[in-house]
């Protein structure tokens, strides 16, 4: 019996590569192609719509967002019963049940890329290329999901118990894919879910919501709910009754998290610190747009950017690499997301704190080899900034800052340059640049980090193809990966069922 004994079905830290579950009938959803000219008038509606709503101040999603605060103790009491009795309902329908919802609020989701599309942009700061690839990401964890609830009721030596009530509580920089992910994986399980919007973002997860009801989930078993950071929404993460927390943020809001109730399984996604190693094999060009993709797009703004590059042997020597990565970064143009030529959108916060200090800062050695300059006033536009002379142990090699700024190391072999990505306590993601397939090998198996990437660039991980999480403090609880084939499968537990031989 492969499963009866453990609630999660791999031991932590082995799900890394699981390969990926392939199920039949299940596509990705394509992006938006701007080619057509079509798109791109779409994509102008779009944008329009976005700066007429900032302008206004009527956002989609506002009439939810009003009704779904909640202040006070005993109203949030009564939330979290009626959703946690409301699960049984909600699991008796079965898996097929379940899925045939799930399938419906992927092509709900598909039909308002639009209206999700111009909440992002204005409340998001996303562009049109950020995006829209999120809101595909959205509708596949729909279908893989409504596949992976089938999963569940396939294995016969063992039941699934569902978790009850999962509290879903998510980050502000994918505002429609993660609390989409996370509440369509406990609703396949057959959890009940609560969803806590982040506060940045909270219309985006409106319009979100609105979607899935619509699609037919049930409005008792879905609960769109704005707790305040105060005692009550310490109280909400905290309860007795919650069965499963999802959290995505820093590490520390993990623990902070698990400190309040250390018998509560936190399914966390959390900080990274991620390299791409280019070694003198490498397609130059191919590296340095990836690279400039990856710790740039949403300006730098996601666990898996890259904020380190690591130049190995000769491509450390020449400034080649070095000349090219500023062409490319110097023609990305920073603005308004509303802007359809920007490729560097605003922060979502001002730069503050050591962010702010990595923006302005150098260390000893440290040189800028694109000075990043504050464009506003407000200190949310910045222009990406890239230094050069990053040391081993430096504060730049080790700390997350979750902004537009790349750091460069040099190592002298990939040995070395392993050494360094390995060198700090997160594992999310890990990219090589390189096309000696020994080299490859040999990164592959030494590299510490839940998503490596090959000649590609390090963020928009597929669902299906490249399940998402990490190790080491990149994840807590962390044996499942999100878009994986046992992700759902952390809603609940396995229990044997005794036959007769
Ligand atoms: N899943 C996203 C990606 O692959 C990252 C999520 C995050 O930043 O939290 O880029």
């Amino acid at each position: 019996n492969r499963l009866a004994d453990t609630p999660h079905p791999l031991p932590e830290g082995t799900g890394v590569r699981d390969g990926a579950g392939v199920r039949e009938g299940f596509g990705n959803e394509p992006d938006t192609d701007p080619a057509l000219p079509a798109n791109r008038e779409w994509g102008r509606a779009v944008l329009r719509a976005a700066a007429a709503g900032l302008e206004n101040g009527r956002l989609p999603g506002s009439e939810l967002v009003q009704q779904a605060a909640v202040t006070e103790a005993g109203v949030l009491e009564r939330v979290v019963s009626e959703a946690r009795s409301a699960a049984s309902g909600w699991a008796v329908r079965g898996a097929g049940g379940r899925a045939e919802i799930l399938h419906a609020a992927g092509r709900m989701l598909a039909s308002r890329r639009a209206e999700l599309l111009e909440v992002m942009v204005a409340e998001a700061g996303k562009t049109l290329a950020e995006g829209d690839p999120e809101i595909s990401e959205a509708i596949d964890f729909a279908h893989y999901y409504a596949e992976s609830a089938h999963d569940l009721a396939r294995i016969d030596d063992a039941r699934f118990e569902p978790a009850r009530l999962t509290v879903v509580a998510p980050p502000w920089n994918f505002p429609v894919a993660i609390p989409a992910g996370s509440t369509l994986a406990a609703l396949a399980a057959g959890s009940s879910v609560i969803i806590k919007p982040a506060p940045q973002v909270r219309h985006c997860a409106a319009v979100m919501v609105q979607a899935l009801w619509d699609a037919g989930v049930p409005r008792e078993v879905l609960r769109f709910v704005d707790v305040p950071e105060n005692e009550v929404g310490q109280a909400l993460m905290s309860h007795p009754s919650v069965d499963r927390l999802v959290l995505t943020g820093a590490w520390e809001t993990a623990a902070l998290f698990r400190s309040w109730r250390s018998d509560l399984p936190i399914l966390a996604e959390t900080s990274g610190k991620n390299a791409i190693v280019i070694t003198p094999s490498a397609d130059v060009d191919l590296a340095v747009a990836d690279l400039a993709k990856s710790a740039f797009g949403h300006a730098g703004q996601k666990c898996s950017a890259a904020s380190l590059a690591i130049l190995v042997g000769s491509v450390a020597d020449s400034d080649r690499f070095e000349r090219q990565l500023v062409d490319a970064v110097m023609t990305m143009k920073v603005g308004a997301s509303t802007d359809p030529t920007t490729i560097v959108g605003p922060l979502i916060e001002p730069a503050q704190g050591k962010l702010l200090r990595a923006l302005t800062t150098l260390d000893e050695g440290e040189s800028w080899l694109i000075e990043p300059r504050q464009l506003d006033d407000e200190g949310r536009s910045w222009s990406p900034g890239v230094r050069r002379g990053v040391t081993e142990g430096s504060e730049f090699h080790t700390t997350e800052y979750f902004g537009p700024v790349l750091g460069i190391m040099r190592a002298r072999s990939l040995d070395e340059a392993i050494a360094l990505q390995n060198a700090t306590s997160f594992g999310l993601t890990a990219g090589l640049h390189s096309l000696d397939v020994d080299e490859v090998d040999h990164w592959l198996e030494h590299v510490e980090a839940g998503n490596l990437y090959v000649n590609r660039g390090i963020t928009g991980a597929i669902v299906r193809r490249q399940p998402f999480g990490g190790w080491k403090r990149s994840s807590v609880g962390g044996s499942t990966k999100a878009g994986g084939p046992s992700y759902v499968m952390g809603f609940g537990s396995w229990h044997p069922v005794a036959r007769e031989p």
